[in-house]
């Protein structure tokens, strides 16, 4: 299938762009990109020209940041394209309920992406809580945003996450591994006084089970970096490190070596997608994002120095 990727930056070059050329489903015929081009790929800077004129292209990849993802995605689905969505699907839960909405009204596939969950770990990690009773869980994700999101203002700005843009990957990973719903009890988040969004959070979460969920995201962390689960149990503990690239239990590694990495999750993303789109079927999860919006709703802030890249 002829596929356009929209939003040619760091994303779409470091994964989208390498995972489309390794597929035997897609072919990336169209990109979408003020600034952005692929070699030997026919490239337009307006997403309308696009659609008005390669309508061999059945399907639109959307990688731009969160606040101008929702135009692009209802523009794509309104001219009947198929639609996937990097993550977070959209700057707002009713922004996403109302693409969904009208991909169904379309009869178009759409496909909430959230590439953590096909980290090698995860799927080992599900299954092995599934009949175990959660007691504690700890989340640390703490990384050094100058190192990972360079010359990204837009995460800065309203709608741009702050640390959540990372967090949220690892609030993707606790609602798929967790066998029971959680929400958030309380939050803090702290704000540089330059900035609209949080450079840190701490969040506590209600289990059904009264069991303790704390997590804890940082965008200041120097040395070594930290995006691991911790879950401790009836019958041991479980722990998912490298941002779910490893899965140990109770310290021992479950992965064979080879399996140790995240390089699986994009080209993991894609083959659903080409699933979605024979089946016409559409895959939106929001749980992850609710969890952000509620630590926004719920969260205390308190101002800290200003950021300066
Ligand atoms: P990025 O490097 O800033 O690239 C996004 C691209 O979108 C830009 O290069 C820009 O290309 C285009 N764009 C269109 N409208 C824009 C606007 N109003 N503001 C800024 N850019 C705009 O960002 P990214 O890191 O690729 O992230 C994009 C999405 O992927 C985010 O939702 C992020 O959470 C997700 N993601 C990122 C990573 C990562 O490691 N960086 C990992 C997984 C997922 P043109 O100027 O050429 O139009």
């Amino acid at each position: 299938m002829k596929i356009a990727l929209m939003g040619i930056g760091k994303i779409a070059v470091d994964q989208h762009i390498p995972a489309i050329a390794a597929s035997p489903d897609w072919e990336l015929a169209a990109t979408v990109s003020r600034h952005g081009t692929v070699d030997d790929v026919e490239a337009f800077t307006d997403l309308e020209q696009m659609l008005a004129t390669r309508g061999d292209v059945r399907v639109v990849s959307l990688c731009l940041p969160p606040v101008p993802r929702f135009a692009a995605a209802t523009a794509a689905i309104k001219a009947g394209r198929h639609v996937m969505l990097e993550k977070p699907p959209g700057a707002t839960l009713s922004e996403c309920h109302s693409l969904e909405i009208l991909a169904r009204k379309q009869r178009v596939s759409l496909f909430a992406t959230w590439h953590s969950r096909e980290a090698a770990g995860v799927a080992g990690a599900k299954a092995w809580l599934a009949d175990k009773t959660l007691r504690k869980m700890t989340v640390t994700w703490k990384e050094d945003v100058r190192r990972w999101h360079p010359g990204q203002d837009w995460i800065w700005q309203p709608g741009g996450l702050g640390v959540f843009d990372p967090g949220i990957n690892a609030l993707s990973i606790v609602t798929e591994i967790l066998p029971d719903p959680i929400h958030v009890a309380n939050a803090v988040l702290e704000v540089p006084e330059n900035c609209q969004t949080p450079i840190a959070a701490s969040i506590d979460f209600t289990h059904p089970g009264g069991a303790q969920v704390h997590a804890a995201f940082d965008f200041r962390q120097q040395g070594d970096q930290i995006w691991s689960i911790t879950a401790e149990t009836d019958q041991g503990t479980l722990m998912l490190s490298d941002g779910g690239a490893l899965l140990s239990i109770d310290g021992t590694q479950q992965l064979d070596a080879n399996d140790r990495s995240l390089t699986g999750e994009y080209p993991r993303l894609y083959a659903r997608m080409a699933e979605l789109v024979s089946q016409g079927d559409i895959d939106v999860d929001l749980a992850p994002m609710r969890h952000v919006a509620d630590a926004f709703t719920l969260g205390q802030r308190v101002m800290v120095d200003p950021f300066v890249e």
